[in-house]
């Protein structure tokens, strides 16, 4: 063997996997990661934001969410009581590489006041504790990461893993893009939701289960930070629920901004849109997703080509990203340039082109959003304001889920896949959680002393 393990991505699961085997009596580790080292990746180059040493996580908004119920689904593998204590504990090793110590949510007498003010417009609160590390932290936190693992783990980027090797259903290590074989006793696949595609293909190649996730469709609504002050000053981020009347379909808020910036990403050859927030840089909006999400079954069972195929339209009509104002969508008419200049909320990102969401969303998709933010109203009163901004789309895409056991270790002997790639995290913390618990099952079975 050339390696005890070889982990394959440099993202948040990976990076925890290999800083937890390190620590626990280093046996020899290999990271390898496709994209750049840290230092080189710029955040406008498109393959850049999400590949490279640091992951998606490198150019994320830092919000680490310290909740059983949202970001992954390590609930699954692990009791409520564990998952906690093991959330807790990697968000403590963030805490030692430089996050801030200020914990959003803590204060359970404002949460149940929030969370009866949402009940009572018809919206469900997911309570949760946040730690916002801000975009431009996230690199010197990943930095400190990187510099404990030196001469403790070897490291390699710009080098891809074409295929996982496996011999009798045992794994023996991997076969690099340039053709060298590398074998190892262990291999934890890490290639978050950029190196998804290429995990179901090997999945497929391996004889391994996997499970089709559904996929998120909806808009990023930008608007006065204000007007959501009362809840994001509170909780910094809130996620909440609703059932739409019409189709009583669950739509749901996603990654709140306070003071953030939408930005766009590309995604299989369609650019979507996203939001981040600095822990600095202030802008004078707060944004959000509101996401509606679809599944298929017969004779269509593929929901990442059905949310393409609505990205695509909305590139196809508006050159990329559309924004509208909501009181141009609702009156029937698109948002034209001087429409958008006229609205009393700036856009952070004026390169979307101002035209009409109702020819890019399907009825179902449109009245669910509309349905959502009149119920916000309720909570914040000022977000269904015609200048309330709506920009098209944001979609989510999941990975295939890959049927692990409780270790996370797939049917192949020795072959963990950890967080966004294998469908079962969705976030930072439960993510970087993951690689510990494969971590954690390697040593074992290494017997190294814990
Ligand atoms: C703009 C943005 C903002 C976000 N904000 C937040 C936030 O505030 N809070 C939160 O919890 N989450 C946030 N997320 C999501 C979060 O970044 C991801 O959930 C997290 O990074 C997933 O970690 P991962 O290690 O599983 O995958 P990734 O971070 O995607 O890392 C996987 C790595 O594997 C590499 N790789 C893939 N295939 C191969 C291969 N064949 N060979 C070698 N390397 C390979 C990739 O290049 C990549 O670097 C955000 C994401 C984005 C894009």
């Amino acid at each position: 063997m050339d390696y005890d393990v070889i982990v394959v991505g440099a993202g948040p699961a990976g990076i925890f996997a290999a800083l937890t085997l390190a620590d626990y009596g280093s046996p020899s580790v290999l990271l390898i990661e496709q994209g750049k080292d840290l230092s080189k990746r710029r955040r406008k180059s498109g393959k850049d934001m999400l590949c490279g040493w640091g992951g998606a996580g490198a150019f994320s908004d830092g919000k680490l969410i310290i909740s059983t119920e949202v970001g992954g689904f390590l609930q699954d593998f692990l009791s409520r009581t564990s998952l906690l204590e093991l959330l807790k504990s990697t968000d403590d090793i963030y805490v030692a590489h430089g996050a801030p110590a200020h914990v959003y949510g803590e204060s359970t007498a404002e949460l149940e006041d929030l969370s009866d003010r949402a009940r009572t417009a018809d919206l469900e609160l997911i309570p949760m504790r946040i730690r916002h590390i801000g975009t431009e932290n996230c690199r010197s936190i990943l930095n400190r990461l990187r510099e404990s693992l030196n001469g403790r783990v070897e490291m390699r980027t710009n080098c891809r893993v074409q295929n996982l090797l496996a011999e009798k259903d045992h794994i023996t290590g991997v076969r690099l893009e340039n053709g060298e074989v590398i074998h190892s006793r262990f291999v934890v696949v890490a290639p978050g939701r950029s190196g998804a595609n290429w995990m179901r293909d090997e999945a497929a190649s391996l004889g391994l289960h996997t499970y089709v996730r559904p996929v998120d469709i909806g808009v990023r609504v930008e608007l006065p930070a204000a007007v959501m002050k009362q809840i994001t000053d509170r909780v910094y981020e809130s996620k909440l629920i609703y059932y739409s009347k019409t189709f009583d379909d669950k739509v749901r808020t996603f990654c709140m901004n306070p003071h953030g910036e939408v930005v766009t990403e590309k995604n299989d050859g369609s650019i979507t849109v996203n939001g981040h927030s600095y822990a600095r840089k202030k802008s004078e909006n707060t944004n959000f997703a509101i996401l509606v999400s679809s599944n298929f079954t017969q004779p269509f069972d593929d929901p990442i080509a059905y949310g393409l195929y609505i990205a695509r339209l909305a590139n196809l009509l508006g050159g990329g990203p559309i924004i509208q104002r909501l009181g141009d969508l609702l009156a029937g008419r698109r948002s034209t340039r001087q429409r958008i200049d006229r609205c009393l909320t700036r856009p952070t990102l004026p390169e979307a082109t101002p035209g009409d969401l109702s020819y890019v969303f399907p009825y179902r998709h449109l009245k669910n959003i509309i349905e959502m933010l009149e119920a916000l109203e309720n909570l914040a009163p000022g977000v269904y304001s015609r200048h309330t901004l709506l920009y098209g789309v944001e979609v989510k895409f999941y990975s295939n889920r890959i049927q692990l056991s409780a270790e996370l270790e797939t049917k192949i002997t020795n072959l963990f896949a950890i967080g966004d790639g294998a469908g079962i995290t969705r976030g930072l913390l439960q993510a970087s959680a993951s690689g510990v618990m494969a971590a954690r099952a390697i040593v074992k079975r290494l017997k190294l002393p814990s």
